[in-house]
């Protein structure tokens, strides 16, 4: 069984044949899947998501960093956060067996400082930063792993953590650091993501050798980031395998070792 721990199910590229795609991956072994918000609208609709399969997809609220300029505060993800936790009493104080619960993590949230042609994330760091902060400690507070994006600021990324009294468990997701990111995310214990870009980067078969395999997630970030042989076309949770199959040959042990070691490292970050 894998677990693909990034995907986005709500997006717009899946409004025509959702139910398809999820019943495809399960068909190809990918048996759970971990759905990030980004922004106010998909972290509702994550949570709607999840409610409908309870124990397959699991919802995480977030607002990415490009959020930074309009989002100043957490209170939606905060009480979202606190309505999905089934209660652990009854109303005369009886335990009862907590329910399927819904919000498995925060995120995705971090930093992005990739400039695109013309426009450059510049003015945005401070605001991006401070988001971030306010996601982290929201992690904290309640006891939920952070799914963390990281796209061109590594420094300021590791020192907003460096800096914090307590940082939360979590995934660096879609990982494309160096080898010195990657010692400093073994020393936050985090886990890093592995996305379909490792089939074609040459930079990712140079580091995925060096990640150790117990902390390493595998996740599609569909619909971005096709692997080969389909990239160019949109893709879907079910090209999972491809993922593992090249992590096992950049790491010389087999597919069923990536599957049952990633998918067991999910299960524990998440609690699923
Ligand atoms: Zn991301
Ligand atoms: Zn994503």
């Amino acid at each position: 069984m894998y677990i693909d721990t990034h995907c986005h199910l709500t997006f717009p590229q899946y409004k025509e044949d959702q139910a398809m795609v999820i019943g495809n991956a399960k068909k190809a072994g990918v048996k759970k899947f971990i759905n990030p918000g980004v922004d106010p609208i998909s972290c509702r609709l994550v949570v709607d998501l999840a409610k409908k399969h309870p124990g397959v997809i699991f919802a995480s609220v977030g607002f990415h960093p490009y959020e930074a300029q309009e989002i100043k505060d957490v209170s939606l993800l905060e009480s979202l956060v606190k309505s999905s936790r089934p209660p652990s009493r009854d109303p005369n104080g009886f335990r009862v067996k907590p329910g399927m619960t819904t919000i498995v993590a925060i995120g995705e949230c971090g930093l992005d400082y990739h400039q695109y042609k013309g426009h450059d994330a510049l003015g945005r760091k401070e605001n991006q930063k401070q988001l971030f902060k306010l996601q982290l400690k929201l992690a904290l507070e309640h006891n939920l792993p952070a799914i963390m994006h990281c796209r061109d600021a590594y420094e300021d990324f590791f020192g907003v953590l460096d800096n914090l009294p307590n940082t939360p468990r979590g995934v660096i997701h879609c990982f494309s650091g160096g080898l010195q990111d990657l010692r400093d995310a073994q020393k936050h214990k985090f886990f890093v993501g592995i996305d379909g870009n490792v089939t074609y980067s040459k930079h990712l078969e140079m580091i995925v050798p060096h990640i150790p395999i117990s902390m390493l997630l595998l996740e599609t970030d569909a619909p971005f980031l096709t692997p080969v042989p389909h990239r160019g076309s949109r893709n879907e949770p079910k090209y999972i395998p491809l993922i593992a199959k090249k992590i096992a040959e950049l790491k010389k042990i087999t597919p069923r070792e990536v599957e049952e070691a990633t998918t067991k490292n999910a299960q524990e970050l998440f609690g699923i």
